[in-house]
């Protein structure tokens, strides 16, 4: 089983429902409930379903994507989380240093989603296949 890059996740429609929700529930045009939404996609091992979870929501400008839930016969293979705060209003949507960097040392492509759209960053798939750790491949399941 090959483990799916990151444009064909970007494609996935179970991906795009997840990054559709995530955006919404960020509230993009409340200043005031405006927060980063993410979690994880997941694929089987077994029969490739792409799964996701969810991670609790972030703060206006930042969510921890540290500890991925484990689901039975699932590798992580991507992150996603929202940008939402408004490019217009002086706001960078781009993906982060840090989330930059992050993608780099857990070995999966790291998905922002933005008013200016969809960015990745990290590698093109998750490192090593579906083999090794079952959450990030670089860091392992007990950092
Ligand atoms: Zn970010």
């Amino acid at each position: 089983m090959e483990v799916l890059t990151a444009s064909e996740l970007e494609r996935h429609p179970v991906v795009i429902a997840a990054f559709a929700a995530a955006w919404a529930d960020s509230f993009p045009d409340d200043a005031k409930l405006r927060h980063e939404e993410g979690g994880w996609i997941y694929q089987n091992r077994a029969t490739g379903e792409i799964q996701i979870r969810r991670a609790q929501p972030g703060i206006f400008d930042g969510i921890v994507l540290s500890y991925p839930a484990a689901i039975a016969d699932c590798h992580v293979v991507a992150t996603y989380h929202t940008h939402p705060n408004p490019t217009a209003g002086g706001w960078i949507p781009d993906p982060s240093p840090d989330d930059i960097y992050n993608a780099d040392i857990t070995g999966v492509p790291w998905f922002i989603i933005s008013d200016s759209g969809i960015y990745v960053v990290g590698p093109d798939r998750r490192v090593g296949g579906l083999t090794g750790p079952a959450r990030y491949p670089l860091i392992g399941d007990n950092p």
